[in-house]
């Protein structure tokens, strides 16, 4: 039988095209049109002015928070449940990241938590929209206004999901995404910066640049660094973002067919939510068992792999990786992160495939 990936890119449309003609009119590195097409196209889906593209996520993070003005000793909350580019992007600054538990339905930053993680030298929060599910917005903004804090969302997993009809990348004061292979669209490598502030691109825009003044070649008013994107990488965005409407609503019919695959398991696993306000785009279908430790947890994946079938663990939380050891207890990440585990997850599962995985997992189970 065949191997069933976790997650593998979907390059079904103009990708080869917009490539080859990059090669053949030799516009290959940081300039070329498919740059401010991208970024032009990526700022209209998320409905914000500027869009600003780098060469990953994680550049995008630790650019975003140059920009913001980041400096050492400075304090940032961010939920413990995230992958790990979120924390140490706070880390390249010289800031501390500080972390806060999760709600358990959507393994998102818990609002209620956040307010007394603030000291006088938080500077703002970083609410990650996990697996696809935005973070509740309205309350996180409404916090940093009473403190004056900046939002940044880390929406590297989320693009086109919304909160109470508005997408994310439009919902802080600025946000990051990821065009990473395994990610909804993807460059290969790549990352986004989207905003509504003209004075915050443009920092944006002169940091991405290595700090050259736009007006004056060789110019160099602060120190900047190279997270340019290539026109090679934003060709493929581009042809990428033709297809993203058919991304989502496959997403969506795939996550349909494992809620009604999953159904009868009930008693051992929780399906993945998404909450009145939210809509949700799967980058990660994800179950969790309802009781147990890693230790099950990963026996279950081990089995569902001996029968071809791929899988993640739900990721660690921070406060249990080295870099960021904390002896603290977060109730929520403890428990629940251990039992979490992602599906496959992509465009090109059929509904028999899905019949195939939910068929493993209930042997796996057993
Ligand atoms: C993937 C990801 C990133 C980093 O993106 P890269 O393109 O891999 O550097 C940052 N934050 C989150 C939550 C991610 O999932």
């Amino acid at each position: 039988m065949n191997r069933i990936s976790v997650a593998q890119p979907k390059l079904a449309g103009n990708e080869k095209n917009y490539v080859l003609e990059c090669l053949d009119t030799n516009w290959i590195s940081s300039n070329g049109k498919y740059i401010g097409a991208f970024e032009e196209s990526f700022a209209k889906f998320c409905g914000v002015k500027h869009a600003i593209a780098a060469n990953n996520g994680t550049t995008a993070l630790h650019l975003a928070l140059v920009a913001l003005d980041l400096k050492p000793g400075d304090e940032v909350i961010i939920p413990t449940v995230t992958y790990i580019a979120t924390a140490n992007a706070v880390r390249y600054c010289g800031a501390t990241p500080v972390l806060v538990d999760v709600c358990q339905e959507t393994m998102n930053i818990d609002p209620r938590e956040i307010e007394r993680k603030i000291t006088p030298k938080t500077r703002g929060i970083i609410p990650v929209h996990l697996y696809g599910h935005p973070a509740d917005m309205d309350p996180i903004n409404e916090i940093a206004q009473t403190h004056q804090l900046w939002v940044l969302e880390d929406a590297a997993e989320a693009h086109g999901a919304e909160v109470r009809g508005r997408r994310v990348g439009s919902l802080g004061t600025c946000a990051t995404f990821s065009f990473f292979g395994n990610k909804i669209i993807t460059t290969g490598e790549g990352g986004m910066v989207t905003t509504n502030d003209d004075d915050l691109a443009a920092r944006l825009r002169l940091f991405r640049g290595q700090g050259m003044d736009p007006n004056r070649r060789y110019w160099f008013p602060v120190i900047g660094y190279n997270y340019r994107m290539t026109n090679i990488q934003a060709a493929i965005g581009l042809a990428q973002m033709e297809g993203i409407d058919k991304a989502l609503s496959d997403r969506e019919t795939l996550a349909g067919w494992y809620n009604e695959a999953l159904a009868g398991l009930q008693n051992e696993i929780v399906l993945p939510q998404q909450a009145p306000w939210a809509k949700q785009v799967y980058w990660m279908y994800n179950i969790f068992l309802r009781d147990g430790d890693g230790t099950k947890r990963d026996a279950v994946m081990r089995h569902l792999d001996e029968m071809g079938i791929e899988t993640r663990p739900v990721f660690y939380p921070m406060h249990v990786l080295p870099p960021y050891h904390e002896e603290t207890a977060y109730p929520v990440a403890d428990l629940w992160a251990q039992r979490g585990i992602n599906l496959p997850t992509h465009q090109d599962l059929t509904r028999a495939d899905v019949q195939r995985i939910a068929d493993s997992l209930k042997r796996a189970l057993a």
